[in-house]
This record gives structure tokens, C-alpha cells and sequence, in this order.
């Protein structure tokens, strides 16, 4: 199992590469951005640990330009536990994220967690398939009439909610509790927000629509006859 840690605090990766490397993981590190970016692009590694304040390249855009390409696991490594970052992260397509200062224990239980799921499952996958949408439920890849189409994770988690509840009509707040989470504070509107989101990058625009809206209640994708 090989692991890519972007920090540029040296005490941190010091640390981080004893423990993983006494846990029997191959450590390489980067402490800027940008040379973090260029070796997550250019070399084959199991898992990503990427700070979020980092020199050259933050960690966020780190992460963005990387998911363009890549879809290596990333478990950001935040400074402040404020769910700006948080959102952003996950949002932007990190699998997991742990607060600075972290127990070791804490971080190699979601290492763990990651590499169960991110990595083993990779051998089968499960298709849902609606129309000419598809969904690569494992590899978490969407494609419409074969074209490939790139979501966000909190786009992608929207889109299979509701797939794998084909012919359901979905409340706002199941989407809301399905998809942020029950401890999300924020209004019920970014539902809305992200369903034009995922039309849009499906091409869903025209009348006849793939996610249909129900009117005062939510939404629903329908197999049709
Ligand atoms: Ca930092």
C-alpha cells in the first residue's frame, strides 16, 4: 500500500511517515502543492493524505485538478474544523477528512476504512442503469449514451440516491438527510440548486425530463415504459 502525504508542516509528515511506515505502508511525501499535484498525477498511489493549507497549491485545488483525472482516494487534512472546509472538501471529491490535531489511531481507522472500500471493492461493480443513464455505483462513474460525465460527490451521491430509488418520490428532506447528512444546517434549497446542477451535467434540459420534479414535494426518476 503505497501513500502520498502533501504537508508542509515537516514536524507532521516526520510523524505521520513513522506511524505508517511502522504500520507497514510505503510513504512519499510532498510539502507543497504543487509538487504534491504533479506526483499524485504521474504516479500510482493507494491512498492520498492532502493538508488544506499548503504552499504553491492549497489543498483544495490540489484536489480539484487532481479528480479531473484521478480517482485516487484523499483524505484532507484540516487546520480548522469549519464546515466550509469540510463541504468544500468532500464537495470537491475527498473521500474523508480528519481535524488537525488528530489521535494516530483516528487517522489509521479511516485508512482502514478507505482502503476496504476504495480499494477491494474495485474488482466487481455494480450498474444502475435508467434510460441511457448509467451508473458505475463502484468506481462511482456516470455516463450518459456512453459519453462519460463528470459529477461532484455530493452530485454523484444526489444522482444515485435517487436512481437506486427508481419510481419513488423523494421528500426534499430524505434528499437533504440522504445526501448532507442530519447534521447539515443549511437550507433545504440546495436541493434544488444541486438537482440543476446534475441536470445540467447530464443534458436533462429539455421537457421530457430524466428527474422529474413533483410539485410541493420533491423528486422523483421514473423508469418509463
Ligand atoms: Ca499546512
Amino acid at each position: 500500500m503505497r501513500i502520498l502525504i502533501v504537508e508542509d508542516e515537516a514536524e507532521i509528515v516526520r510523524f505521520l511517515k513513522l506511524e505508517l511506515e511502522h504500520e507497514g505502508y510505503e510513504i512519499i511525501s510532498a510539502s507543497d502543492g504543487r509538487t504534491g499535484l504533479d506526483l499524485a498525477l504521474s504516479e500510482s498511489f493507494d491512498l492520498i493524505l492532502l493538508d488544506v493549507m499548503l504552499p504553491e497549491l492549497n489543498g483544495i485545488e490540489v484536489l480539484r485538478r487532481l479528480r479531473r483525472e484521478k480517482h485516487t482516494p484523499v483524505i484532507m487534512l484540516t487546520a480548522r474544523d469549519t464546515i466550509v472546509d469540510k463541504v468544500t472538501g468532500l464537495d470537491t471529491g475527498a473521500n474523508d477528512y480528519i481535524t488537525k490535531p488528530f489521535h494516530i489511531e483516528e487517522l489509521l481507522a479511516r485508512i482502514r476504512a478507505i482502503m476496504r472500500t476504495g480499494v477491494f471493492q474495485t474488482i466487481d461493480s455494480e450498474i444502475i442503469k435508467i434510460h441511457d443513464l448509467e451508473l458505475d455505483t463502484v468506481q462511482r462513474l456516470v455516463t450518459r449514451s456512453g459519453e462519460t460525465i463528470s459529477l461532484t460527490k455530493t452530485q454523484y451521491d444526489l444522482l444515485e440516491y435517487l436512481m437506486r430509488n427508481r419510481n419513488v418520490v423523494l421528500t426534499r428532506e430524505q434528499i437533504l438527510n440522504k445526501v448532507w447528512g442530519y447534521d447539515y444546517l443549511g437550507d433545504s434549497n440546495v436541493v434544488d440548486v444541486y438537482i440543476r446542477y446534475v441536470r445540467t451535467k447530464i443534458g436533462d434540459t429539455n421537457d421530457d425530463k430524466i428527474i422529474e420534479t413533483v410539485r410541493g414535494v420533491g423528486y422523483v426518476i421514473r423508469e418509463k415504459a
